[in-house]
């Protein structure tokens, strides 16, 4: 389920991302939400929003691995605030960039 808040006091909209899985992948129990966390994160797409994740425990054995959104790990890599469309598109432009210096520098034409 997700769903999107505005108000907090970042006044950035805030969007729950809440862990897919509903059974253990190891032991195929059941899982409970463990805990939140919040974070600001910034996307070409989506532009700025405050992500809350709600991650996932196996219900009957705590030493099976913590569950995470899979859609949010998809937008951003973890522990991280820029999405993978920003930084992808960052890293052209600085590919970019470098290239037309080195043209200018060398006087070559650029083969594109
Ligand atoms: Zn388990």
């Amino acid at each position: 389920m997700v769903r999107a808040t505005v108000g907090g006091p970042e006044h950035l909209p805030c969007i729950d991302f809440v862990a897919e899985a509903e059974h253990c992948p190891l032991c195929g129990a059941a899982v409970q939400a463990q805990k939140s966390k919040r974070r600001r994160v910034m996307t070409v797409q989506a532009g700025a929003f405050v992500a809350r994740e709600v991650r996932k425990r196996c219900s009957s054995d705590s030493t099976h691995p913590v569950l995470l959104s899979e859609r949010l790990c998809g937008l951003v890599p973890p522990r991280q605030g820029y999405g993978y469309d920003l930084i992808v598109q960052v890293g052209l432009a600085r590919y970019l960039r470098n290239l037309l210096s080195c043209a200018a520098v060398f006087g070559t034409r650029i083969p594109l």
